[in-house]
């Protein structure tokens, strides 16, 4: 399985199998798992549909590491609009953006305008933006850009990895932003020396990192609990009912067509849900992530691959 799941993640960072692969049908009809379609208004329609089920929504548009500016402004033009359309439609959605979408590998300067347009219209609408962690070697950028931007606009979150062995010490250098921070587990193909491999330690570590940010809730902190795991989630539930946290101190997001079955059965239980709904062309390297969360999907993929 750590094989397949290394395997998997080359081909995700591989620049020219990013640009060959999305071409095959088979791979094209298999990504329909995990995202409603490539347009806004498909995320716009999954999003109206899980409302009567009491879930929310995150919309992120696809895209990473863009090499030419004029795309990312494009691309934070585009989240502006996507603000407009959820405040016009009253939906309760967020959305959540990667740095390197908006240029950061090109001008860190005009990735920071970019955010900074995107978060100010969600302010103005009434929303929140949720800055996404990609691969280790940006995590100090990361980190100084949400600072930044956090001392200004109370509606920005910031998503930490729990696999990575620094994160601890990163939480603690936020708390005293009264930080809205999404944890999850970690994605991307990361070596030895920066973050946990094995299961056991990542979720030790993501249920340390959640039970250390439910003590600053009350202080203006915010909580969201972003993974599948169902003990983990049991398990900071147990945590969140024994210090006296109400459901809605907190919340939980997933992403969209993984564990439904989970999704509603939080929201059935009172607890604030969120299903991260994903759109846009640029899908190949974030889905072939998806498969490497689980190869076991792989098997899904073939069947496609025969099927008409
Ligand atoms: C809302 C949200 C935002 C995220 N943002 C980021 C980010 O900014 N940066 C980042 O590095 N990572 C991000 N991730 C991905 C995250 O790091 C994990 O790779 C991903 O969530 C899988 O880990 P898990 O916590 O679900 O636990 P796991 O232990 O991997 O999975 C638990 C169970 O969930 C199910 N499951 C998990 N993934 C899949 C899948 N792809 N297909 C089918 N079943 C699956 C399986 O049943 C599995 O046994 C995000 C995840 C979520 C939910």
């Amino acid at each position: 399985m750590g094989l397949a799941r290394n395997a998997l993640l080359w081909i995700s960072e591989n620049r020219k199998l990013r640009q060959a692969l999305p071409k095959y049908k088979f791979i094209r009809r298999a990504v329909s798992r995990f995202m409603p379609g490539e347009e806004l208004v498909d995320a716009l329609r999954a999003a109206e549909q899980l409302k009567p089920q009491s879930i929310s929504a995150v919309f992120t548009h696809l895209g990473e590491n863009v090499t030419d500016e004029g795309e990312a402004k494009r691309d934070a033009d585009d989240y502006i609009d996507a603000l407009r359309q959820i405040r016009q439609r009253g939906l309760d959605t967020h959305v959540s953006v990667k740095l390197t979408h908006l240029g950061l590998d090109l001008n860190e300067k005009a990735c920071v305008d970019n955010l900074v347009a995107i978060v100010s219209e969600a302010k103005a609408v009434g929303n929140m933006v949720w800055i996404d962690m990609e691969q280790s070697h940006y995590v100090d950028r990361t980190l100084d850009i949400y600072k930044r931007v956090r001392k200004e606009y109370p509606n920005v979150g910031l998503c930490l990895q729990a696999y990575l062995y620094r994160t601890e010490k990163d939480l603690d250098g936020l708390l005293p932003y009264s930080p809205a921070i999404r944890f999850v587990k970690g994605a991307y193909k990361e070596p030895h020396s920066v973050a946990f491999k094995r299961k056991s330690d990542v979720d030790a570590n993501f249920f340390k990192l959640t039970t250390t940010l439910m003590q600053h809730v009350s202080a203006g902190s915010k909580l969201v609990v972003g993974t599948h795991d169902t003990k983990l989630i049991q398990a900071i539930q147990d945590k969140a009912a024994q210090i006296g946290a109400s459901k809605k101190g907190y919340e939980f997001h997933l992403l969209y067509g993984i564990h439904v079955s989970e999704q509603l059965r939080l929201a059935r239980e009172g607890f604030s849900v969120r299903v991260l709904i994903s759109y846009g062309s640029f899908w190949f390297p974030w889905y072939v992530r998806r498969l490497a969360e689980r190869p076991a999907n792989i098997w899904f993929v073939m069947r496609k691959m025969f099927s008409s």
